[in-house]
């Protein structure tokens, strides 16, 4: 048997009776702290990262933690933006890239992707994070071009974030505030981005209590 079919048989007869009045909580509603934006990959635990529990996060992944700039298409990524920010009024929308992510692999290098059409034509939402780091990468090694690309890809998923008209009445009214982090897969490091420092710096302790301070006071970052 599958390791996750075998899981869910343990999940009902031992996790679930431990969290049985979570779960009946949970059937009442939801009230989640963050949209959490996270690539596909399954090396990425976001529960196991964050610590959190079932209701604390509304997710959304694909390949390469990837947010179509806002246009008059209505896909999947779009709708669950809308509804996590109108409909649920998260506090806070965090874009979780990683290390050794395969889509910013392929971004960095499209010919190696002639045979996945979709996912190539996906990629080319991060083309901008490719041309900013060809340009400013020349002295860089294959391993920091990689890592400048990943931190590049946050960034600019961060941008087409805001062009999302939901996002942009919650900035305006400054109730919500947008994250970018890059997890590290091989030490289980998470470095956030810092928007006046312009880089990015681990999520310690006081970048804990400083985003316990957004959520009670609404800035938006
Ligand atoms: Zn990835």
């Amino acid at each position: 048997m599958p390791r996750f079919a075998a899981g869910v048989v343990r999940f009902q007869n031992e996790v679930y009776p431990e969290k049985k009045d979570l779960f009946e909580q949970l059937s009442k509603g939801q009230e989640p702290e963050a949209l959490f934006i996270a690539c596909s990959d399954s090396r990425v635990e976001t529960a196991m990262i964050t610590q959190t529990q079932p209701g604390d996060l509304f997710i959304v992944r694909n390949a390469g933690n990837i947010v179509p700039p806002h246009t008059s298409h209505t896909g999947g990524i779009t709708a669950s933006i809308e509804f996590a920010v109108a409909a649920l009024q998260v506090p806070h929308i965090v874009i979780c890239g990683h290390t050794e992510c395969g889509a910013m692999k392929g971004a960095l290098n499209p010919d190696s992707l002639d045979s996945l059409p979709h996912v190539k034509e996906w990629l080319g939402y991060s083309s901008a994070a490719v041309e900013i780091v060809k340009a400013l990468g020349e002295n860089l090694n294959e391993e920091e071009r990689m890592h400048k690309l990943l931190e590049q890809n946050v960034i600019l998923q961060l941008q087409h974030l805001k062009t999302h008209p939901k996002v942009a009445m919650r900035l305006a009214k400054g109730d919500l505030s947008l994250h970018g982090w890059v997890y590290d897969i091989k030490t289980g490091g998470v470095n956030a981005y810092d928007e006046k420092q312009d880089k990015f710096l681990p999520v310690d302790v006081r970048y804990a209590a400083e985003m316990a301070k957004l959520a009670t006071n609404g800035c938006a970052a």
